[in-house]
């Protein structure tokens, strides 16, 4: 767990085995300290700042369906980028946000996870109405991002690997990594990852995974870009 600021240990609670140096620990599930404190606290002032449409679920994408393979069809959209994992404070990082800016005006993004907290209030306007950037959510949505590459697969009449869709993540926690080997296990290929490969990606079980599955390892994002979009 990353502490959090010791500016929130006076709002911080825990129950159970959870616990955080300075926090408040509240014993028996008795919330009492926690209810008192939020009562004690302000009500929270009008959210100033740029407004951005997020948690797109896959029946709202899916609703879009008919649109968004016609613009496929047309040559409108050319390829799909899911730029989704974890955020992290190691450098490296900013690759996604260039990878994002980088990307050409007639691809769309898909965003997923707490990385895309770098970018997602960059202006990536619209293709025919379709948002160019349109978020599926959390790390736990990837599930919904499953099921629009499966439905979008179905609509194509081809398989997941053969649709114009590249997946660049970045890791940093235990669930990323389970998400990776859910991909994995779906037979998802030519995953990108960084900023670097998880500790236990060994270069022996590198070489197993990217000789499987093609997983390769993030470079520069024109690099990338050049290689995903001269296929
Ligand atoms: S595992 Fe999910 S919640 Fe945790 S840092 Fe990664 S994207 Fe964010």
């Amino acid at each position: 767990m990353i502490p959090p600021e010791n500016s929130y240990l006076d709002r911080l609670f825990t129950i159970g085995i959870t616990a955080v140096p300075g926090a408040t620990h509240l014993k028996s599930r008795d919330f009492s300290l926690l209810i008192k404190k939020a009562k004690e606290l302000p009500a929270l002032s009008e959210a100033s700042g740029k407004k951005i449409m997020t948690g797109f679920h896959h029946t709202a994408i899916l609703g879009l369906a008919d649109k968004i393979v016609g613009a496929v069809k047309s040559g409108k959209i050319r390829h799909f980028f899911l730029v989704g994992g974890c955020d992290g404070a190691k450098p490296g990082r900013n690759y996604y946000t260039e990878f994002a800016e980088r990307i050409p005006k007639d691809c769309v993004i898909l965003t997923l996870a707490c990385g895309k907290y770098r970018f997602n209030k960059l202006d990536f306007g619209a293709i025919e109405g379709i948002p160019r950037l349109i978020d599926i959510g959390q790390c736990n949505n990837a599930y919904s991002a499953i099921q629009v590459a499966i439905a979008l697969a179905k609509v194509f009449n081809c398989s997941v690997n053969e649709l114009p869709l590249t997946l660049v993540l970045s890791w940093f926690e235990q669930k990323a990594v389970a998400i990776l080997l859910t991909l994995l296990y779906l037979g998802i290929k030519g995953i990108r990852v960084g900023p670097t490969p998880p500790a236990f990606i060994t270069p022996n079980v590198l070489k197993v995974i990217q000789e499987k599955f093609d997983l390769k390892l993030i470079t520069t994002a024109d690099e990338d870009l050049k290689q995903v979009l001269s296929k």
